[in-house]
């Protein structure tokens, strides 16, 4: 049995299957998943995590699609350092009082004191916009939409969570500068609508789209616009990526000017949005199952994996190679239609060691070849997704795993949503006032009941135990009549639909 050839975690052994339910042990999981996988390893600086080739493959696979979707919409990509000066750090009040306490700083070079301590980046804008200030200068140089692929630091002191909550993490950040609010709000929501084509079309991830309340919008911004996902096992939401606007807020504490029509300076209207490798612990979360992960085709890195099969003591050298030579011809023939294939042909481990170890790293589609199939010109599909198996004919078979393919990709996003749909007693979508100081007291309320509910005490380290607003959905479930009251009974009037729920 797979179990019980598993070594102890850390053992530098071969392990193989995962031995924490899913369901029972949700964290155990996620963590043996994500070593076991080969996806990542733990690092000795808390929060830090090691991504290997099978997680980085999956950050390039969305990194390629959103990269080319915003450089198709006019958006350019550059690098700015990573160093931010205490000066500009500090310009704008609002977003420096919200990232305060995450920053980290180099306060040493060797073992002499910095003459002024310098920050690592948790964002860009302050690192960005004094350059924004220089370049833009008339309104002809706007639209300025530039964006950046790089890290950025936040000391987070809530649990860090491989992925989901790290204290370095990769993303894109874009920030744009334009004449005039409605290309600003416009651009905002282009973007909302790429993340969710992210989340939605390659991670078979369903989100819901929504603007974040006043309390948990961006630092220093206008407004904040949200794809909300939910991780059905754990029963919370988390913020799948976001796009703000900053309206002019930036602008005037960084001087970023035009002469308008009118010959009259004009500060710029500004929007910024990112994307992190968040966007990869989400879908483990979401599709992986008790026997390891489970890759969407369209970002896997190896989206089929070849196993020849049926070959006993008893198989002749001739019957060897004829199988060796039918596996490479499989191979070859998927890679033509452009399928990621390849084939497992180590002579040194059996077929069922081989399903367990692709099934356990999540590799979409499986497909066996043995003297029977190749006697029958076939080969024998096994999808990770349903465990359905399925011949197919070695004619036309790269259009035909094309569009198998197409169905898994397909039918995880159709059971992620179910799965979603079944769970939303989890949240909850109520008449709101949308107030901070409401919020405030639904935040207290939930986590005191949730107290009184378990008798377990508050843990601050723990993802947040009260609920709180996710988003205000786009999509609201019905009008706001008139007269209706706010659901926590502060007394306001409610003017949309909120969306609550516990989060990470
Ligand atoms: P922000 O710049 O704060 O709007 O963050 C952009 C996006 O980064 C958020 O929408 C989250 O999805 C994601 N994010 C925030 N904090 C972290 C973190 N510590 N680790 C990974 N992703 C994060």
């Amino acid at each position: 049995a797979p179990a019980a050839a598993a070594a102890a975690d850390g053992d530098k052994g071969v392990q193989i299957g995962i031995e924490a339910k899913k369901e029972d042990d949700t964290p155990r999981w996620y963590q043996q998943v994500l070593t076991r996988s080969e996806m990542l390893d733990y690092y000795d600086v808390s929060g830090c995590y090691i991504l290997r080739p099978w997680a980085y493959g999956i950050w390039q696979e969305i990194q390629g699609f959103f990269d080319g979707l915003i450089r198709e919409s006019g958006v350019e990509n550059c690098y700015f350092p990573m160093f931010v000066s205490g000066k500009a750090l500090e310009r704008e009040k609002d977003h420096v009082e919200g990232f305060a306490p995450e920053v980290a700083w180099v306060t040493k070079a060797g073992s002499s004191d910095l003459a002024e301590p310098i920050a690592i980046r948790p964002t860009s804008e302050t690192v960005m916009y004094p350059a924004y200030a220089k370049w833009i200068q008339s309104h002809r140089d706007l639209p300025l939409r530039l964006n950046q692929w790089c890290n950025v630091v936040r000391w987070e002191f809530k649990h860090p969570q491989p992925f989901l909550r790290t204290r370095e993490f990769l993303w894109q950040e874009g920030h744009t500068a334009f004449l005039t609010q409605p290309e600003a709000d416009a651009e905002v929501l282009e973007i909302l609508g790429y993340y969710r084509r992210v989340y939605e079309d390659l991670l078979a991830v369903p989100v819901i789209p929504g603007r974040k309340s006043e309390k948990e919008k961006f630092a220093g911004g206008l407004y904040t616009t949200t794809v909300e996902a939910f991780v059905p096992v754990t029963g919370r939401g988390i913020q799948g990526a976001t796009s703000h606007c900053l309206g002019q807020n930036f602008a005037k504490m960084f001087n970023i000017v035009v002469e308008g029509a009118n010959k009259e300076a004009q500060h710029v209207w500004q929007n910024s949005w990112g994307l992190t490798t968040r966007t990869i612990g989400v879908m483990v979360m979401v599709h992986g199952d008790n026997k390891g992960l489970v890759l969407p085709p369209r970002v896997a890195a190896q989206q089929v994996v070849v196993v020849p099969c049926g070959i006993t003591v008893k198989t002749t050298q001739e019957q060897r190679d004829a199988i060796a030579a039918y596996t490479n011809q499989v191979v070859a023939t998927l890679k033509k239609a452009g399928i990621r294939a390849k084939a497992d042909t180590r002579d040194n481990y059996s077929p069922g060691y081989k399903f367990n170890h692709w099934e356990m790293r999540g590799v979409p589609l499986r497909i066996e070849v043995g003297p029977k199939d190749m006697a029958k010109n076939q080969v024998l599909t096994v999808r990770r997704d349903s465990g359905a198996k399925n011949p197919l004919p070695m004619e036309n078979l790269g259009a035909a795993v094309n569009t198998l393919l197409e169905s898994i990709q397909a039918d995880m996003l159709a059971k992620a949503t179910k799965e979603r749909d079944e769970h939303l007693k989890n949240l909850v979508m109520a008449p709101w006032c949308t107030e901070p100081a409401c919020e405030d007291q639904i935040k207290d309320r939930s986590a005191r009941a949730k107290v009184e509910e378990t008798g377990e005490p508050a843990d601050d380290k723990a993802p947040s135990m009260g609920a709180k607003s996710l988003c205000i959905p786009f999509n609201q479930p019905r009008e706001i009549k008139e007269g209706k009251m706010c659901f926590q009974g502060c007394g306001r009037k409610a003017v949309a639909y909120g969306l609550f729920g516990r989060s990470y």
